[in-house]
């Protein structure tokens, strides 16, 4: 069992370095997660640590009802959310959350970012929506992810006034789009600066996303 979890383990500790390199977070706020293939399990960030004391070895490994199966700290106070996108979406191998600085400003307006940059159709494939307000503590907040993603191109919801849940096929998937769904949140904030943003036919954003998922990118899973 080893052999398959240590491997996620080592990945989900080194992932949490590349949200804090992208200043995708402060203090503790933010985690990673991934599915352990094969097994019904998820490898998560321990609740309070530092993200300069991570190893692979203080990951927490939790079933997917967000139960511990093995770690000495508490998981992350994110995994029932985690957890419930697992349950949910099965073509799903990695999850994030964040609190990044400008997708944090559209969620606390409640306003989806539209889809006025080619590289947002690229990732994307759509406007980033805009997921309910949900408190910590039971289902609603992972409920509110799946709902909003489930047949959604965008990996990336902007949960009301909290913060970004990404989804991919893996955690570096979901890594990579935490990180565009902030840098694309902040070009648009700043386009809006200028002016009202032009908008890119609708054709246009299938074809720039077919192109990039198909032929240049990684497909996402949706
Ligand atoms: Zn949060």
């Amino acid at each position: 069992m080893n052999a398959i979890i240590d491997p996620v383990r080592r990945q989900v500790s080194d992932l949490h370095q590349e949200l804090v390199r992208y200043g995708l977070v402060v203090w503790t706020a933010g985690n990673v997660s991934a599915r352990v293939p094969g097994e019904d399990l998820l490898v998560i960030k321990p609740s309070g640590v530092s993200y300069e004391e991570l190893t692979p070895q203080n990951m927490i490994v939790c079933d997917l009802d967000g139960n511990v199966v093995e770690g000495e700290h508490a998981p992350s106070s994110d995994t029932a959310a985690h957890a419930y996108v697992y349950r949910h979406l099965p073509e799903v191998g990695g999850v994030v959350h964040t609190h990044s600085t400008y997708a944090c400003a559209w969620a606390a307006r409640g306003e989806a970012v539209p889809c006025v940059l080619t590289a947002m159709a690229d990732e994307f494939g759509a406007e980033i929506p805009v997921g309910p307000f949900a408190l910590i503590g039971d289902d609603s907040i992972g409920r509110g992810v799946v709902d909003t993603l489930k047949g959604h191109r965008s990996p990336a919801v902007l949960m009301q006034n909290h913060g970004v849940f990404t989804i991919g096929k893996d955690a570096r998937a979901a890594v990579k789009a935490a990180v565009m769904c902030e840098d694309v949140a902040r070009t648009v904030h700043l386009s809006r600066q200028l002016g009202e943003p032009l908008p890119i036919a609708q054709a246009d954003i299938d074809s720039l996303n077919f192109r990039y998922q198909n032929v240049y990118g990684q497909p996402q899973a949706q």
